[in-house]
């Protein structure tokens, strides 16, 4: 089995849920299962916090293998935004921010111009961008799953250099499957997957789509997580609900550890953005 072209990408979403004291349990949790034998060098393990949470997080992670992320930002350095949060200011804090989560699309009325906003913002500051994409169940039962998909990554990532959309991840994230158990069947997700690879080989030239992690997310977890890594396109997974627990996103990491293909050489590990 030849190595992954892609270092496999663990994110845990935390969405809102947890205090800054039951934060820090679960990130030192997290950052021990990381560290282990065997993982550290086969998977980036990424955890975001509330924002609340993010700079006790952030403490905890220093020095462990573990990195942060943001759940959302403006795209503005500064301004008269009540209740939003920069880059600069996240950047301080995390190295990746989620970007279009389809809780901020549907929740929150977040539009592909507002997505690509941030995703810019983003790459200016250093951050790597976790760009959410996903059909709904009305879309994917028209038979506009890969239209909506299509769109909204050629959104997100308009504008960007070759290299920025090689230092992006994209996370493939069916809205229905997200929160509700009805995960998405990983051959399914392994095509979009290729779909999107597509995309960005078709904008950004084929370095780029053999750069960009694509994450599946939508209902993993350690029962279903090694179905979805066993595929080459699919570099990783975005965990909502099993990421807030430490046994069952440890056992879904250690999943993508032992994935075919992993942990590649050192070697032959192409570098990846932190
Ligand atoms: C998510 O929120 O991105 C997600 C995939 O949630 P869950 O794993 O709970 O479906």
């Amino acid at each position: 089995m030849s190595p992954r072209a892609r270092t496999a990408l663990i994110a845990g979403n935390w969405k809102m849920h947890t205090t800054q004291a039951t934060a820090r349990d679960l990130a030192r949790a997290v950052a021990d299962i990381a560290a282990a034998p065997g993982v550290a060098d086969a998977v980036d393990v990424l955890v975001a916090p509330p924002f609340t949470a993010l700079a006790a997080v952030a403490d905890v992670a220093r020095g462990t293998p573990v990195r942060v992320a943001a759940q959302d930002m403006h795209w503005a350095d500064t301004g008269a935004f009540t209740g939003e949060v920069s880059p600069v200011m996240v950047a301080e804090l995390a190295t990746h921010v989620i970007l279009g989560h389809s809780e901020r699309r549907h929740g929150f009325g977040e539009t592909d111009g507002d997505v690509n906003r941030k995703a810019h913002a983003a790459l200016a500051h250093g951050l790597v961008p976790i760009v959410c994409v996903g059909e709904t169940l009305a879309e994917r039962d028209a038979g506009k799953t890969d239209a909506v998909v299509a769109r909204q990554v050629d959104a997100a990532l308009e504008g960007a250099a070759p290299d920025e959309a090689g230092r992006a991840v994209v996370a493939y994230e069916p809205v229905w499957a997200i929160g509700t158990g009805r995960a998405c069947d990983p051959a399914e997700a392994g095509r979009v997957m290729r779909l999107i690879r597509q995309r960005v080989a078709a904008a950004f030239g084929a370095p780029a789509a053999d750069a960009v992690r694509l994450v599946y997310g939508g209902s993993v977890t350690p029962d279903n997580a090694a179905a979805y890594f066993a595929d080459p396109d699919i570099d990783g997974a975005l965990v909502g609900g099993a990421s807030l627990k430490a046994d069952a996103f440890g056992a879904i990491i250690r999943a993508a550890a032992v994935a075919p293909g992993a942990p590649a050489p050192a070697g032959a590990r192409k570098e990846q953005p932190t």
